[in-house]
């Protein structure tokens, strides 16, 4: 049995190869960069209006209007001391403009531009290489690609990007009880739904899973059932069958297949039956069967490998502290991972903390951490990872 924190250290320190591949812009998303971008040109490449108003040659109240730039024209027009230009927001200011003042503060009459107020010296003016200067690291490897990042590199003319690729995930359900969803089951039976969940969860993070197979409790077919994932895959996730009940084949099954094990059972509350190993490049976890340890497992355990293989530059759910909106203290003898609902920047713990308690964790939007034996009164703060 390892601690929480051994554990989440063994996943983070496995050395692992990474492999890039060139992706087109648009399906970057999600995807770490590969290589250090540096910007090919000044952002802006050339000084232009922040508004829609007017360039101004000189500091005065009155100009005369002596021509018109919109966004995108090309024309360079040299203004003399005391003159005027009709501009539009991104258009290309003329090169002698002192500032630009917006049209809400103006006044025409015939081609006299009046102005409410004295200018400022480059008022309103995006400087040419104001955001980024030519040459200059725009993102370092591992940068994690957001929606602003895909901007980012938009405006650097780059539709190609050199990202990590991202890890192939195989998923087995064990369980002879487990019937699926929509099929017909007879008493003793359950549906199945953590593959749900997890399915749910990689594609949260931009993740997807190459093959689902769901498997009986035996050993010969555990057995073939792994191998043949392991065929496919560099991530196996598996749910159930890994506790010390007689029809729990999986870890076993594993070691037949050839998969070191690298920790098995953790010090926590729910998931302590959680196992994590490795065949040479292709890593497994196997997860606890009930529906809370095995997804609670996947945010805090299998998502920082995930992340980790696809050349993050950080892994995992950041931890966040929210004041506790009541008391509570940690009767489970374990460091717990409690299903909570973080609203309006408090924390609250929800009914319902067993395993096998999907709802409130359905319903919640966190998992908050208390320490074994851990005491909090109203108001203290108390360590939450946001799932949704
Ligand atoms: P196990 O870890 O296989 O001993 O399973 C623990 C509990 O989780 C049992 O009540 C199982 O019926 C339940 N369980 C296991 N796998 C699944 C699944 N894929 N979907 C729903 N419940 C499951
Ligand atoms: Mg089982």
């Amino acid at each position: 049995m390892v601690t929480i924190e051994e554990a989440l250290r063994i996943v983070e320190d496995q050395s692992i190869s990474l492999k890039s591949e060139t992706k087109p812009l648009e399906e970057s998303l999600g995807y770490a960069l590969a290589t250090n971008t540096v910007s090919p040109f000044d952002v802006p490449e050339f000084d232009n209006s922040a508004m829609d108003g007017y360039a101004l040659c000189g500091l005065y109240q009155e100009y005369k209007l002596v021509g018109e730039v919109a966004a995108g024209d090309s024309k360079e027009i040299l203004m003399k001391d005391g003159e005027a230009v009709r501009v539009f927001t991104g258009a290309k200011v003329p090169q002698n403009t002192t500032a630009v003042m917006m049209q809400e503060k103006t006044t025409v009459k015939a081609s006299t531009l009046f102005l409410d107020e004295m200018p400022k010296t480059e008022q309103n003016i995006r400087k040419k290489g104001g955001q980024l200067k030519e040459g200059q690291e725009v993102f370092t490897e591992g940068h994690i690609l957001n929606p602003p990042s895909l901007a980012l590199m938009g405006s650097l003319g780059l539709s190609q990007l050199n990202v990590f690729s991202k890890p192939r995930v195989n998923i087995i359900t064990t369980g002879n009880e487990l019937v699926k969803p929509g099929k017909s089951k007879t008493e003793g039976q359950i549906y199945e739904s953590n593959s749900y969940a997890i399915s749910g969860a990689l594609q949260q993070f931009g993740f997807e899973h190459h093959q689902k197979t769901q498997i009986l409790d035996d050993f010969e077919a555990t057995k073939a059932g792994i191998k043949t994932a392991l065929g496919s895959c560099d991530v196996l996730i598996i749910s159930g069958g890994i506790s010390v009940g007689d029809y729990d084949f999986v870890k076993q099954s594993l070691e037949e297949n050839g998969v070191n094990e690298l920790f098995y059972k953790v010090f926590q509350k729910p998931g302590k039956p959680l196992y994590f190993g490795r065949k040479e490049n292709q890593f497994v976890f196997a997860l606890p069967g009930n529906p809370a340890s095995s997804l609670t497992c996947f945010y805090v355990y299998v998502l920082p490998l995930l992340q980790k293989l696809s050349g993050y530059g950080r892994t995992g759910l950041p931890t966040y502290q929210f004041p506790i909106k009541h008391p509570y203290e940690n009767r489970f003898g374990r460091p717990s991972f409690l299903k909570a609902a973080v609203f309006d920047g408090k924390a609250q713990i929800l009914d319902g903390q067993g395993s096998s308690m999907i709802q409130s964790m359905a319903k919640g939007n966190a998992l908050a951490f208390v320490d074994e034996n851990e005491k909090l009164a109203e108001g203290d703060l108390i360590r939450c990872k946001l799932i949704s």
